[in-house]
C-alpha cells in the first residue's frame, strides 16, 4: 500500500486525482451484459469495476422461506479474490455479509415486492476491481440491473460516499482518501431523497454530517442522471409504465 500523502488537497483546491472536493469520479455503465441473468449492469467508477446480476422474480426454495404477501429480495455483495492488491480469501466474510445486508435494505422503499408473493429476487454484486467506494458502486449497478430485469420499482437508488481529508469534506473518496482520511460516510438514497443507507467510519461532527449528506445528495443527483441516460439509451424512456411494457 502507498504511504500517506502529505496533503490531499492542493493550494488550488484540487485533490490528488485532480478532482474538486465536490466532484465524483467518472462513471460509465452498460446494461444487459449477461445473457443468462434476467437483468445485469456493468459499471466502472474511477478504477472500480463492478458487475451486477439480477435473477427473478422466481419461486423461492425451500418454500418455508417464502413470504406469503411479498417477494424476498436477497442481495449478495462479493469481492473477487483478484479485485484488490492483497488477494481476498474467497467466500463470505464479516465485511461482505454486513455490506450485503445493508445494501439489500437500501432498496427496501423502491422495490415493489408486493407483486410477487412467495418469490425471490436475487441481486448479485461482484466487485472485479476495487478502488474505494465499492459498496456504493455496487448499489448504483444493482439499481440498473433491477430495472433491466423488469422488476417494478418506485424509482431508482443512487449511492456515493463523503469523507474528510485535510479538514475538508470531499465527495466520492478515492483509495488514499479512504485509507488515510479522517472519515468515510457512504450514503444511498431514493430519487425522492429518502436516505436508505448511511454508515460511518471515523469522526465527523453533527454539522459535518449534515453538510456531508447535502454533498452526497448532489453526488447522487449526478448519478441519477447517468442512470437515466443509460435507461434512455437502452429503452428509449425512463417512464416506469413504459419500461414495464418491455
Ligand atoms: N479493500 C481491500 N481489501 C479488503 C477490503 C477493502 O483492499 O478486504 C480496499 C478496496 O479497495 C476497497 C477499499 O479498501 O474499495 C475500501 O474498503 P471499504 O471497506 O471502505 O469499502 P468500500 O469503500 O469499497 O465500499
Amino acid at each position: 500500500m502507498s504511504d500517506k500523502p502529505e496533503k490531499f488537497i492542493d493550494e488550488n483546491g484540487l485533490r490528488l486525482d485532480g478532482r474538486r472536493v465536490d466532484e465524483i469520479r467518472p462513471m460509465t455503465v452498460e446494461m444487459g451484459v449477461l445473457s443468462r441473468a434476467d437483468g445485469s449492469c456493468y459499471l466502472e467508477w474511477g478504477n472500480n469495476k463492478v458487475l451486477a446480476a439480477v435473477y427473478g422474480p422466481r419461486e423461492l426454495h425451500p418454500r418455508r422461506l417464502q413470504r406469503p404477501s411479498e417477494a424476498l429480495v436477497r442481495y449478495r455483495y462479493n469481492m473477487a479474490a483478484f479485485s484488490v492488491e492483497d488477494r481476498i480469501r474467497p467466500g463470505p466474510s464479516r465485511r461482505s455479509t454486513e455490506i450485503s445486508k445493508v445494501s439489500g435494505e437500501a432498496f427496501e422503499p423502491v422495490v415493489m415486492k408486493q407483486f410477487y408473493p412467495g418469490a425471490v429476487i436475487d441481486v448479485f454484486a461482484e466487485v472485479l476491481q476495487a478502488d474505494a467506494g465499492t459498496r456504493t458502486a455496487a448499489i448504483n449497478a444493482a439499481t440498473l440491473a433491477l430495472v433491466d430485469a423488469g422488476i417494478p420499482m418506485k424509482g431508482l437508488v443512487a449511492s456515493c460516499a463523503v469523507g474528510k481529508v485535510d479538514g475538508q469534506l470531499v465527495l466520492d473518496l478515492n483509495k488514499p482518501e479512504d485509507n488515510y482520511g479522517d472519515a468515510d460516510l457512504p450514503i444511498a438514497m431514493t430519487e425522492d431523497g429518502e436516505i436508505t443507507l448511511l454508515q460511518m467510519d471515523g469522526n465527523l461532527t453533527a454539522d459535518e454530517i449534515a453538510k456531508g449528506i447535502e454533498m452526497a445528495r448532489k453526488g447522487c443527483e449526478q448519478i441519477f442522471a447517468i442512470q437515466k441516460e443509460a435507461l434512455l439509451s437502452k429503452f428509449g424512456t425512463t417512464d416506469e409504465e413504459e419500461l414495464l411494457k418491455e
